[in-house]
């Protein structure tokens, strides 16, 4: 898993990129902008860990010497990166800028770098200005790799399972909460490291899209919204959004959730490679608008995922840059009327010449007891 996924010619590409972005160099710390490049999923401390990546020159990553251990069992122990150690009455920010060329005006930091880490390499660089490293990463990250792709469909098929037992927790008389509890357990045992959030939004709930968990009692014939997501041990992530029932929905449910599945199959369908973002969003909110829900549509239709589960590129209006393959985001209009409201979601990677769905189960809505 690990060398294919974190591939070794990666840091000769992000090497490349940040020439061809004008910066000496770019620094990283630890986040999905380092275990992209390295594979290295370590720790976020206030002791400084960080690749640094030179336009010229050979990538070295300093590690607070307590944390060596863990740097060389991770796949950046086996990339070839010089790790440097740092001795506690070191300084490691002096230490990382130590080899770089004088000169140097820009550099790149990244973009989890914490301020009092950024604000550290100003003051040992007072000449160079700073900028997101994303800038010089979004190209590769947006774009996925074979093995990328196939750890998103494992953690679209760990989230899919954990969706073919929600009926088992869904009862009447349960709140959201308790609800929500068994399916965050139902994350980790269907093969997630992390659990990264869990909607279930009951009657009203389900009309606010980002609705927390609350000790609201589900009662019959109420939709639930039910959007969960975690990071595999892979650190790919997974997220996904299917529509409950305990009992009959009312009538009116029944009619917009139809036009909602179209929506989301017209928005799949759109994708392609040399598509704009923009056409896939319109695809779906120009048969919710023609429905009459147009306002019941209030947020962009999906995001990129990876690493993250929200990252480039972002499936809203405005957005115009084409589509190419390999890139993976979801697709997730929802429609919002209260007293209840619906959303599907899916994860799709544009292909050569359509979609990949990563999420395969049902879109219908599913009718618990
Ligand atoms: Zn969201
Ligand atoms: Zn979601
Ligand atoms: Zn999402």
């Amino acid at each position: 898993m690990t060398t294919e996924l974190y591939p070794r010619e990666r840091l000769g590409q992000v090497q490349e990129a940040t020439a061809k972005a004008g910066l000496g160099a770019v620094f990283l710390t630890p986040g999905p902008d380092l275990r992209y490049v390295s594979g290295y999923d370590a720790l976020p401390l206030e002791r400084l860990t960080c690749l640094v990546v030179p336009a010229a020159g050979e990538p070295f990553m300093v590690v607070p010497r307590l944390e060596l251990p863990a740097a060389q069992e991770s796949p950046a122990g086996s990339l070839g990166v010089e790790l440097v150690p740092w001795d506690e009455t070191e300084d490691p920010f002096a230490l990382a800028v130590g080899r770089l060329p004088q000169g140097v005006t820009k550099v790149g930091v990244a973009d989890r770098m914490w301020a009092v880490m950024a604000l550290r390499f100003r003051a040992v660089l007072p000449g160079a200005e700073q900028v997101a490293a994303g800038g010089v990463l979004r190209e590769l990250r947006m774009r996925k790799s074979a093995a990328e792709v196939e750890a998103l469909r494992e953690a679209g098929a760990a989230i899919d399972r954990v969706h073919r037992r929600v009926p088992g927790f869904l009862t009447a008389g349960r709140t959201e909460r308790e609800v929500g509890r068994d399916i965050a357990d139902a994350i980790i045992a269907e093969g997630h490291a992390r659990v990264d959030f869990v909607i279930v939004g009951s009657g009203p709930n389900g009309a606010n899209p980002h609705a927390e968990l609350s000790d609201r009692v589900i009662a019959p014939g109420e939709p639930v919204v039910v959007d969960i997501g975690g990071t595999m041990p892979s650190g790919y992530c997974s997220d996904s959004t299917r529509n409950y029932c305990v009992g009959e929905p009312p009538a009116a449910y029944r009619e917009y959730f139809q036009v909602l599945e179209e929506a989301q199959r017209a928005s799949c369908e759109a994708v392609r490679p040399g598509v704009t973002p923009e056409a896939v969003d319109a695809a779906a909110r120009d048969i919710i608008a023609a429905a009459g829900h147009g306002a019941h549509f209030f947020h962009r239709t999906g995001h990129g995922i990876g690493l993250e589960s929200h990252e480039e590129p972002y499936i809203v209006a405005g957005n115009r840059e084409p589509l190419e393959p390999g890139m993976a985001f979801s697709i997730e209009p929802g429609i919002y009327p209260g007293p209840h409201g619906a959303r599907i979601e899916d994860i799709v990677v544009c292909t050569e010449d359509g979609y990949d769905p990563m999420n395969v189960t049902g879109h219908g809505l599913v009718i618990t007891g």
